[in-house]
């Protein structure tokens, strides 16, 4: 039969339009209508009493996440983002402490220390899992790093042991930004639960979502109460509950409504369903194209499980024999939505460029006699420019047939680089 000509350059697509994945069924909407018929949509007092700690929507759903993820407390939260800039305000940071980041995430991992005046401190990652890599971890502990914070990221767990144990030896907190990987694993623990505190993202684009959300869990019932203060309005519980270290319990509004915890609650019913689905979709196109020349299905690391919030493929240029964009491209118009790259190195932001973050005199003072060179994370650096080409099995409504399509699309483009180099495409 031969294979067809490719989309790009004319001929037809080989997957058929696919449709963004619709999470929210029956459950979500009867339990947002339940939330809604009892006219209270929020149960949240920002003063002492029973109301401080949020409505009996909002509690029973942290108390169902607590059991789900085996973990002591639960603190739901109105984002990811917000739930790391609690964790650095309950673990106490301060002005000029440095927080171990890798250099490869979205934004906020960097930017959460900031507010609290601590400076984040860039840490490769490894070739192989994209995760922050512990020996680059180790080489940047200083008198005056505070925390690691570690992100499971695309939903395959960083070296959570290994960083543990680091973290234990130097008498640092790790946090974990698991924004993407809940139910990721390595060995028995699940992500999330082997940092002093997990932060989980319920945003619209994960395996599980409120919209906007986040659950922050810890062991440690000082830092659950003083992630709750700082969610809603701390200051004002000092005096009535005689608190005694007070620093960083200037709060905030970061309570999550009666509505958003009722679909949480429904979505985390599912969350097995949810994230198995994107699995076999992940497995099929790594089964698929393993044997390809120049192109890596992600790895997961020996007793782990990846949940494939984002499916990676290692590119190289040289033994495909076409620019990574170009075969994006041609992908793309196969009917193959991805993207390449997936973000720039987080010190490549201006906040780190040009050393300001907040206020106009360089604040948080320390960073201004930072450097954040190019050069500074190789491996990032390599593999945001023509390294990976990315694919998000949480965004499409996908079945085995359309897996076998993607699959198929990919071997074709693959297959015919040739007429793609020679086409000369603009
Ligand atoms: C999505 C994401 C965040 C931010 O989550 P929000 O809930 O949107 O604030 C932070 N870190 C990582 C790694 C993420 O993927």
């Amino acid at each position: 039969m031969g294979s067809s000509k490719l989309a790009a350059l004319g001929g037809n697509p080989t997957v058929p339009t696919l449709h963004p994945y619709r999470s929210i069924g029956v459950s979500e909407i009867e339990a947002v209508n339940r939330v809604l018929e009892s006219q209270c949509l929020s149960g949240f007092y920002g003063s002492p009493g029973p109301e401080f700690l949020g409505g009996p929507v909002v509690r029973a759903f942290e108390e169902q996440w607590a059991d789900r993820f085996g973990v002591q407390f639960a603190v739901s939260v109105n984002s990811n983002t917000s739930g790391l800039i609690a964790a650095m305000g309950a673990i106490g940071l301060s002005p000029g402490d440095e927080v171990i980041v890798p250099s490869w995430s979205m934004s906020a991992t960097a930017v959460a220390p900031l507010f609290y005046g601590g400076i984040p401190v860039f840490a490769d990652i490894e070739e192989e899992t994209f995760c922050i890599d512990p020996l680059e971890v180790e080489q940047r502990i200083t008198e005056k790093t505070r925390a690691i914070i570690a992100v499971n990221l695309f939903g395959h767990p960083a070296q959570l042991s290994r960083l543990r144990r680091l973290a234990d030896e130097k008498n640092l907190f790790l946090i974990e930004d698991n924004a993407q990987a809940p139910l990721g694993r390595e060995g028995q623990n699940l992500c999330g639960t082997v940092g002093d505190i997990g932060v989980y993202s319920l945003n619209y684009h994960k395996h599980i979502h409120t919209g906007e959300g986040g659950v922050c869990v810890t062991a440690s019932e000082e830092l659950a109460w003083r992630l709750q203060l700082i969610r809603n309005h701390g200051e004002n519980l000092v005096e009535s509950e005689e608190i005694q270290d007070i620093s960083n319990l200037v709060g905030m509004n970061l309570r999550l409504t009666e509505m958003s915890a009722a679909v949480g609650t429904a979505q985390l019913a599912d969350i097995d369903a949810h994230v198995e689905s994107r699995e076999r979709i992940a497995k099929a196109l790594s089964e698929g194209t393993s044997d390809l020349k120049g192109w890596t299905p992600p790895v997961v690391r020996q007793e782990c499980r990846h949940n494939y919030y984002c499916w990676v493929a290692r590119y190289s240029e040289e033994e495909v024999g076409i620019p990574l964009k170009l075969f994006s491209r041609a992908l793309s118009a196969e009917g193959f939505p991805n993207f390449t790259g997936y973000l720039p190195p987080l010190y490549t932001l201006p906040i780190f460029q040009r050393r300001q973050a907040i206020g106009r005199h360089g604040f948080p003072f320390s960073l201004s006699e930072r450097d954040y060179p190019s050069g500074l994370a190789p491996v990032t650096e390599r593999l945001h420019d023509d390294g990976v080409l990315l694919f998000e099995p949480c965004a499409w409504e996908i079945d085995d047939e359309l897996s076998n399509k993607l699959v198929e699309a990919v071997r074709k483009v693959h297959e015919q680089v040739e007429s793609l180099a020679a086409a000369d495409l603009v």
